[in-house]
C-alpha cells in the first residue's frame, strides 16, 4: 500500500454522530458520517480518541459493525462495561451532533469479502457480532448465497445484539442460518441453546472439516481461545480460522 494511504488511515479524523440507536438496554450504535472516510473491509475497526478538558486522552477499538456498502453511515456497536472508562460515555453520554476522534480502518486479517467465498461460519460471544455483522450486511448488500452459519452466545435474550436484523437476514437472506445459545437466563420454551459454547456443540453447528468452511471467531478472550482450540480438536484447518479478541475477561 502506497505510503500516502498508509498515513491518511492512521490520521485522526472527525466523525459526526449521525444517530444513536438502543440495541439492547447495554449496548448502543453510533452512526457517524466520517467526511473523507477512505472506506473500509468487513471486520476491520477504528481506534476512537476521547479528550477530557484537561487534556486527558483515552483510546480504544471497536469494530466497523456497517457494511463497506454503505460507508456514509459508519456505525460502532458499543457494548457499556459499568466500570469502564471509554463505554459508558459511548453508550450514554454522546448525543446527536457530537462529533468523535477517530482513525482507521485498521487490520486486514479478520475480513471478508463476497469475493472470498465460503463456506463461512461465524462465531461470536456478546459485542463479539459486532465486525461479524459487517460481514453479513456486507452479504446482504450484495445479494450472496453464500452458504452461512452464524453461532452467537449471549447471557439472555434482551441481550441479543440486532435481533431482530439477525431474524430478518435470515428470513430473506438466501443461505443464512442463525443459531443462538443463552448462557445466563431463557425464556420459558426456548428452543435453542442453553450454556457456552463448547465441543458438541460446535459439532452440531458447524459443517465437517472437510467442506474446508472459513470460520470468524470473535468476542471475550476466553471464549475465542476455548472455540478455536475445540475447533481445531474437530479437524478444522487452524489456517481457515481466524480469531479477534475483544477484550480480558469472560463477561
Ligand atoms: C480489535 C478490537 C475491536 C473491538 N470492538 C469492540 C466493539 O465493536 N464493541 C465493543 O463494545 N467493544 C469492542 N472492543 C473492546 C473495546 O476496545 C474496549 O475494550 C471496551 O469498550 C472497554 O473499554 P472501557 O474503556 O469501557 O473499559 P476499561 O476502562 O478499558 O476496562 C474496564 C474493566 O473492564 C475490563 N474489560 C476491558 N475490556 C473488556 C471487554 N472487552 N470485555 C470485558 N471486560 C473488559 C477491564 O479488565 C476492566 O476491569 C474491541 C476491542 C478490540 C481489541
Amino acid at each position: 500500500m502506497a505510503r500516502a494511504a498508509v498515513q491518511r488511515r492512521l490520521s485522526w479524523r472527525l466523525g459526526e454522530v449521525a444517530e444513536l440507536i438502543d440495541e439492547t438496554p447495554r449496548v448502543r450504535s453510533v452512526v457517524l458520517g466520517v467526511a473523507g472516510w477512505p472506506g473500509h473491509r468487513a471486520g476491520q475497526h477504528v481506534d476512537v480518541r476521547l479528550t477530557a478538558d484537561d487534556g486527558y486522552q483515552a483510546q480504544r477499538s471497536y469494530s466497523i459493525a456497517s457494511a463497506p456498502d454503505t460507508p456514509e453511515r459508519l456505525a460502532l456497536t458499543v457494548e457499556r462495561l459499568d466500570d469502564g472508562e471509554v463505554s459508558p460515555y459511548l453508550v450514554g453520554e454522546l448525543r446527536v451532533g457530537d462529533t468523535l476522534e477517530l482513525r482507521g480502518p485498521i487490520g486486514g486479517y479478520f475480513v471478508w469479502d463476497v469475493g472470498m467465498g465460503g463456506p463461512l461460519l461465524l462465531i461470536a460471544g456478546g459485542s463479539g457480532i459486532c465486525p461479524l455483522m459487517a460481514m453479513l450486511r456486507h452479504r446482504a448488500a450484495r445479494g450472496s448465497a453464500v452458504p452461512t452459519r452464524l453461532l452467537y452466545s449471549s447471557r439472555s435474550l434482551e441481550d441479543v445484539i440486532y435481533r431482530d436484523e439477525l431474524h430478518r437476514l435470515m428470513a430473506t437472506g438466501k443461505g443464512l442460518e442463525v443459531f443462538h445459545t443463552l448462557t445466563r437466563v431463557q425464556p420459558p420454551e426456548w428452543p435453542g441453546y442453553r450454556r457456552r459454547i463448547d465441543q458438541d456443540m460446535l459439532a452440531e453447528v458447524t459443517w465437517p472439516p472437510d467442506l474446508h468452511p472459513l470460520v470468524f471467531v470473535c468476542g471475550p478472550t476466553p471464549l475465542v481461545e476455548s472455540v478455536a482450540t475445540a475447533l481445531v480438536q474437530l479437524g478444522h484447518e487452524p489456517g481457515r480460522i481466524k480469531t479477534e479478541r475483544f477484550g480480558p475477561t469472560g463477561g
